[in-house]
């Protein structure tokens, strides 16, 4: 074993699709699929003359990403063309930005408690810089004689974040890669779909002889292009590691090269050797000014920014006493915690918020295909959702109510009791009107109340569910217990 030879070295690329209407520079949507070729234009198709104008959010997403990163923000930059020649990209140039680019100079704590048996803690990964351009289309491989052009993704706004070489090894830079989307998902930055390549990266590569302390020369680097699952990003690492170790090993030179991963094998195979930035011959865009702002639209965006997941999930798995899997889930996006807090500062119980959040209206949200947002802003405000968990907290209406009306109460202006009230079933907590149940239930079924007080007190929910069944479940289930034990215990 060559363990401590040599050492890792590794940067990472990462582009992100943000979450905009539109595209960077035309008024076509921002969506992903799409019958092929129907969200374009004269702008992102690439025609001759035709001229972009920037998206204003899109700059304030890639502002807000590079304040998440700690960066400095360039209140001057430049959009560059990027020449190179591809079937899906129809200009023959990228528009992206060289020097200066919109946020430079960040760093990002890599957190190492969820990696067991790291080799160091919680190491600082430096950000090099973070630019803005836009993607290109895509190429479909038809048949073995002809490929198609669907440009319905060109266009599509990107933020590209480029670290320093700061990771030391393939398990680092995935754990990077899996944070770093936690984070933009949380700031809504991004929708994270790995699959739909709404994040992939670049991760470049070279091994240096080990020193005590690190430091030295860096080796020849290879370059993996376009890797978009945590899982390609670490074995195609890991296998660029082994291959430029054993050349280095047996004293072939490595080459500066762009090279492929493909995941079927685990290997990666050179594509080209690596264009350096001269090939492309940058020169800043001719139809698009510098992106100029002031401060204060920074320092707006920055007062904007939520507090930091961490502390927060922090304050709800501790005085708000929620379990640390609902806290995770809530403070995975900082839109759906903020609906939460507004709730809670309605009515005291964040348990049962937090319940009826992620019980009945996520799940209602995936039935319905619906982003969260659209369904909070429009059917099921923080001030309804306060109500309804005061109508459980006051035992008006019970739960299983709830879940039977839930879909008609977000459908509808009516709130929960009214409607329970409509279907005679606003929970009863009369104990003379559930004690009459009671009895009925212990009368209908001697044999198993018998059962019950020979021990096999197991029966109880069969007895609970007769009364519900009864009561069409508007019975309050803690009365009920109550009552039947006293009545099958005397
Ligand atoms: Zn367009």
């Amino acid at each position: 074993m060559s363990v401590a030879k040599w050492e890792t070295v590794i940067g990472l690329e990462v582009h992100v699709q943000i979450k905009t209407a539109s595209k960077l520079f035309c008024r076509c949507p921002n969506k992903f699929g799409g019958e092929p070729n129907t969200r374009i234009c004269p702008v992102c198709s690439g025609m001759p003359g035709a001229l972009p104008s920037l998206n204003s959010r899109a700059v304030a997403l890639a502002v807000r990403t590079g304040l998440a990163l700690g960066c400095r923000i360039n209140l001057h930059s430049v959009f560059s063309r990027k020449s190179y020649f591809y079937p899906d990209l129809p200009g023959g140039f990228q528009t992206s930005q060289l020097e200066p680019p919109i946020c430079e100079t960040g760093r990002f704590v890599l957190n190492t408690r969820n990696m067991p048996g790291a080799h160091r803690q919680n190491p600082e990964i430096r950000i090099n810089r973070i630019h803005m351009e836009d993607d290109a289309g895509k190429c479909i491989h038809a048949t073995d004689s002809a490929s198609l052009v669907d440009l319905n993704r060109a266009g599509t706004p990107l933020v590209e974040i480029v670290t320093e070489p700061d990771f030391r090894s393939p398990a680092e830079a995935a754990e990077f890669m899996r944070q770093l989307r936690q984070l933009l998902l949380y700031l809504d930055i991004t929708d994270g779909n790995m699959e739909e390549g709404s994040m992939r990266c670049d991760v470049n590569i070279s091994l240096r002889p080990f020193h005590e302390g690190g430091g030295g020369k860096f080796g020849v680097r290879s370059e993996v292009k376009n890797l978009n699952s945590f899982a390609s990003i670490q074995e195609a690492a890991e296998y660029e590691e082994e291959r430029q170790r054993d050349a280095l090993e047996s004293g072939q030179a490595l080459e500066q090269e762009t090279r492929h991963f493909d995941p079927d094998s685990g290997s990666t195979w050179a594509m080209r050797s690596k264009e350096g930035a001269p090939d492309y011959r940058y020169f800043p865009n001719p139809d698009l000014p510098p992106v100029v702002f002031t401060q204060s639209f920074v320092d707006e965006i920055a007062a904007a920014l939520p507090e930091r997941q961490e502390a927060r999930f922090k304050r709800y798995t501790g005085e708000l006493g929620l379990h640390a899997e609902e806290a995770g889930i809530l403070v995975g996006s900082a839109a759906l915690a903020g609906y939460f807090e507004a709730a809670l500062a309605l009515q005291p119980s964040p348990k049962r918020t937090a319940g009826l959040i992620l019980g009945n209206f996520l799940p209602e949200c995936s039935r319905r295909e619906v982003e969260p947002a659209a369904l909070m802003a429009d059917h099921f405000p923080p001030a309804r959702l306060a109500h309804t968990v005061a109508m459980l907290e006051q035992g008006k209406v019970s739960l299983r109510v709830l879940q039977d009306l839930f879909r008609e109460l977000l459908d509808g202006t009516d709130e929960i009791e009214t409607l329970a009230e409509k279907r005679g079933l606003l929970q009863v907590s009369d104990s003379s009107a559930l004690e009459k149940a009671v009895l009925d239930a212990i009368a209908a079924n001697p044999d198993e109340a018998a059962q019950y007080r020979g021990g096999k007190t197991k029966l109880l929910s069969f007895f609970v569910g007769q009364v519900m069944r009864v009561t069409k479940g508007a019975g309050n289930p803690a009365l009920i217990n109550e009552l039947l034990k006293k009545h099958l215990e005397r």
